[in-house]
């Protein structure tokens, strides 16, 4: 029944498979029985493994348990949430926040929700698959604008209706191009036309901003946004996320939001281990540090040998190659080599721009750089790209 559609899949390179990795995430892993390291998670500050996570998850589980039993409007409200969301949110500058399963469900769930309050959505064409499929489960109008194309999304704006209720969506920085949303130009075309703005702060919160607050403390874009979503499954290190915004906000999705409703609520531990992750993000400035250091330092030895990074402003750092076959060879002749980057085909990004997604954490060694960077010249060579 399926094996035609697996077989296409197969032709065009474009099937996937899942690898087993055997220990704690890091700047090296087992992979497979075969230590290599790790260029591909979203684990920014190094925090998925760190001890006072670990402390905080276990005492989690001794007072709590492993299970939490029910959603969190049925019986699984775990008071933890409630310390959680007051940091979150103070974290964030915001005056409320509800946490969601994850970011996924955040996503799905809020654009569900706002459907009732908006008649057109204009999302970046570049946005999150999970905000495509909220876009989808929303079932309202929607224009995507070409990738950070302020002035097409002004012609597009101005050519909606007044009566229309509008929202704008973006992600901050973008997961597959590193490249960081014109949000200045989008809260002020929002405010010309009367749009709300929603954020996706994925892979923002914990790297971007002096304080790890995201592309709104970048940007100094305090209370001018109404929706700021964020995870705690990437520079935070846990599982999870939020949405932050108005008291008035939350509780609408608390009574909408469907995945946020249908779903088991997070367990203890996790909810422990996130909280103990906002003290670190916010105490730990030099671990923001060292992230910025390591990525620039590999980012200037891939451009001393011309690769395109397109233009990743952060830790995300695509080297596009364009086609599906080579890019998958080279991901795997670099996993010969001990170094495990993936490589990222369509549908995660756009037909013939397929590259390989390298992400730089802070507890990247300059050894561990400095062997990747040598891997990617070997590999590229034998390859007849450079
Ligand atoms: N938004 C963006 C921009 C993402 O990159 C991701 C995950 N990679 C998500 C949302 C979904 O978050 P989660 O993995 O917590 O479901």
């Amino acid at each position: 029944m399926f094996k035609e559609d697996l077989e296409t899949l197969k032709k065009e390179n474009l099937f996937r498979i899942l690898r087993c990795v055997e220990s704690a995430q890091g700047p090296r892993f087992i992979l497979e029985a075969k230590e290599v390291i790790n260029m591909c998670s979203n684990n920014y500050l190094g925090l998925a493994n760190h001890p006072r996570l670990k402390e905080s998850a276990k005492k989690a589980i001794e007072k709590y348990g492993i299970g939490s039993g029910a959603s969190r409007l049925v019986s699984g409200n775990n008071i933890l949430y409630k310390e959680l969301e007051d940091r979150i949110a103070s974290f964030k500058e915001t005056e409320s926040a509800l946490v969601f399963t994850s970011g996924y469900t955040a996503n799905i769930g809020i654009l569900q929700a706002l459907s009732k309050k908006i008649d057109v959505i204009f999302p970046d064409r570049l946005n999150h698959a999970s905000i495509v499929d909220g876009i989808i489960l929303s079932r309202i109008d929607f224009k995507r604008y070409p990738h950070k194309d302020m002035k097409v999304l002004e012609d597009m704006l101005s050519n909606e209706g007044t009566d229309k209720r509008k929202l704008i969506v973006t992600d901050t920085v973008f997961s597959m191009d590193g490249d960081i949303a014109p949000m200045p130009e989008i809260v002020e075309l929002a405010k010309k036309f009367d749009a709300m703005v929603m954020m996706d702060e994925a892979h923002a919160t914990g790297v971007l901003g002096k304080s790890g607050r995201g592309a709104v403390e970048l940007f100094d874009l305090k209370g001018r946004l109404e929706v700021q979503m964020g995870t705690f499954s990437k520079a935070f290190g846990g599982f999870g996320a939020f949405v932050c915004g108005s008291k008035e906000l939350i509780e609408f999705l608390i009574n909408t939001a469907r995945s946020f409703i249908y779903t088991t609520a997070l367990p203890p531990s996790v909810l422990a281990a996130n909280i103990t992750s906002i003290e670190l993000v916010k105490n730990e400035p030099e671990l923001r540090k060292r992230l910025w250091e390591n990525m620039e330092y590999f980012k200037r030895g891939l451009l001393s040998y011309k690769f395109d990074i397109l233009e990743s402003r952060t830790p995300i750092i695509p080297i596009l190659l364009g086609d599906n076959e080579l890019t998958m060879n080279f991901s795997k002749m670099l996993l010969e080599e001990g170094i495990f980057i993936q490589g990222i085909r369509p549908p995660t990004v756009p037909k013939g721009s397929a590259r390989l997604r390298i992400t730089v954490i802070a507890t990247h060694t300059r050894e561990d750089l400095d062997k990747a960077l040598e891997a990617i010249v070997k590999v590229a060579k034998k390859l007849g790209i450079k």
